[in-house]
């Protein structure tokens, strides 16, 4: 077998965006011989030495723009779970920052992600990720380990790759997505795909590479073309390329379309980057004068973006040789975001001050889609806040909006979503009402607790009732958080004094 060439402190430097400074090389670079040190002997299942995983995630982060500060936390973010280092080590050599999101990993890493089916459940599964993560940096480290695991899971036991494959494609694609980072999704998702439903995986597959040679052909020919029309028309065309769909979303699309590919019109696409956003539809007006747009393609989310921030023009074209072509124009930032997602305003942060992300977000607000996407628009209003402040790191990245929030298993493994200082009853009544009109105990993790106890985060719960018990304590008002447990002990024992009255 070929040895795997190994990552160097100098592929990570040479990865960093931004015209990194000294002080950020000088920071990674201790990280980097710091946890080669720390873990020099352990090996990895694939053979490698463990640190390879290390400096694996330091290169992800490095490559989709993140801070010194991330990606030293990065390459040391195991090392606190996995040697003989601690935390007050790292402290006195990194300093805070660096050992929060060490810390913070190493939690995050305990967090049972127990699977379910439901939809609701599987919701409640990735906020209480995001809530315990504390930091969106967190988030990210977590998600570039995340990747090379998948990366390397093939050197797992079967049952262990289905596992982690399943957890990767319920929870941390859809994260990386909401981050906006398209990249790391892609990646994800295609991986997991490969892992969960290896048939149609080699399926798409083997339909996409048939066709590819031919389409590369036609897509690098209707680049030229495209790319003369546009500068014909005294556009500035800072980049056009081919883009090819990822597999996962290959076979989405495929699904809808009885597997036949040639009913999918955007397996390849052209992707023209411009300056700015007024050169967009101007290119947009171009390639239409040129080459007569289908009914009913054109996207512009632009003026609409997508409820993760994604913006873009999305058109389809009878193109070159009147086939059919989708042709996606965006500008330098907008392309960056797409890609790097919330990691992208490191890239762009002097320029953040000519963005309108307030009328942005307003805009996604009357489109109503933020009442369940919130947290969404809290990242934008970070990031814009961020934008106007230091580029270099995202200080203050906190997962406030879960602040008030605490997250409890049910002994099933669901979660129930309560505010802080929930008990219980709280628990008990979020379950069912007969279930809160009935509890006479609860444990919390296995421990008999009072039905007034404070639960904590993580914790699983399990509610112990007595069918003879159908009347609420009205003492129980006393201490409840939830609105919900309140009006369904007052509707119970007003119903109940009514029964007594007749
Ligand atoms: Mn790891």
């Amino acid at each position: 077998m070929e040895a795997k060439k190994n990552i160097e402190l100098e592929d990570i430097l040479k990865a960093l965006k931004n015209h990194p400074s000294e002080k950020r090389k000088k920071i990674i670079t201790e990280a980097f011989y710091f946890a080669q040190k720390a873990h020099a002997g352990q090996k990895r299942m694939s053979g490698d030495d463990y640190f390879q995983h290390a400096a694996a995630t330091g290169k992800i982060l490095a490559e989709i723009g993140m801070g010194g500060k991330t990606i030293a936390a990065g390459l040391l973010h195991d090392v606190d779970e996995d040697t003989e280092v601690t935390l007050d080590e790292i402290q006195q050599k990194f300093g805070p920052e660096v050992t929060f999101m060490v810390d913070g990993v190493t939690k995050l890493g305990k967090i049972k992600l127990r699977g379910s089916h439901e939809e609701y459940f599987i919701e409640n599964l990735r906020k209480m990720f995001l809530a315990m993560a504390a930091d969106i940096r967190v988030v990210i480290i977590k998600l570039a380990d995340r990747l090379h695991n998948m990366q390397t899971l093939e050197y797992l036991p079967v049952e262990k790759q289905k596992r982690i494959a399943n957890e990767t494609m319920e929870i941390f694609a859809p994260i990386a997505n909401r981050l906006g980072i398209g990249e790391i999704k892609s990646q994800l998702q295609d991986l997991s795909f490969k892992y969960l439903d290896n048939e149609n995986y080699n399926l798409v597959k083997d339909i996409i590479t048939k066709s590819y040679k031919e389409r590369k052909k036609y897509v690098d020919e209707a680049i030229r073309e495209l790319k003369k029309e546009l500068e014909k028309g005294g556009i500035h065309v800072i980049n056009i390329h081919g883009r090819a769909k990822s597999l996962f979303s290959s076979y989405e699309k495929l699904k809808k379309y009885d597997m036949n590919i040639n009913r999918i019109y955007d397996l390849s696409a052209v992707r023209v980057i411009v300056p700015q956003i007024a050169d967009c539809y101007e290119a947009l007006g171009i390639v239409h004068r040129k080459y007569r747009p289908m009914v009913g393609r054109i996207k512009d989310y632009i003026s609409l973006p997508k409820p993760n921030g994604y913006q873009s023009i999305h058109t389809t074209i009878f193109g070159p040789e009147g086939r059919i072509l989708e042709v996606q124009i965006r500008t330098t930032q907008m392309h960056s975001e797409a890609e790097f997602g919330i990691a992208a305003h490191w890239i762009y942060s002097d320029k953040m001050k000519k963005r309108t992300w307030k009328d942005f977000i307003f805009k996604q607000k009357k489109e109503s889609v933020l009442k369940e996407l919130k947290w969404v628009k809290q990242l934008r209003e970070w990031q814009n806040e961020i934008g106007l402040n230091d580029g270099e790191f995202m200080e203050g990245l906190r997962i406030d909006f879960f602040k008030n929030h605490i997250f409890a298993f049910t002994p099933m493994g669901d979660i129930i979503d309560l505010p802080e200082e929930a008990t219980p009853v709280d628990f008990a009544y979020a379950i069912h009402s007969e279930v809160g009109n009935s509890i006479v105990g609860a444990k919390a993790d296995g421990k008999m607790v009072p039905v007034d106890f404070q639960i904590q985060n993580g914790q699983m719960i399990e509610v112990l009732t007595c069918k003879k018990r159908h009347v609420p304590n009205p003492d129980w008002l006393k201490f409840v958080k939830t609105s919900m447990a309140k009006s369904s002990i007052r509707r119970e024992l007003r119903k109940n004094e009514e029964k007594k009255t007749r």
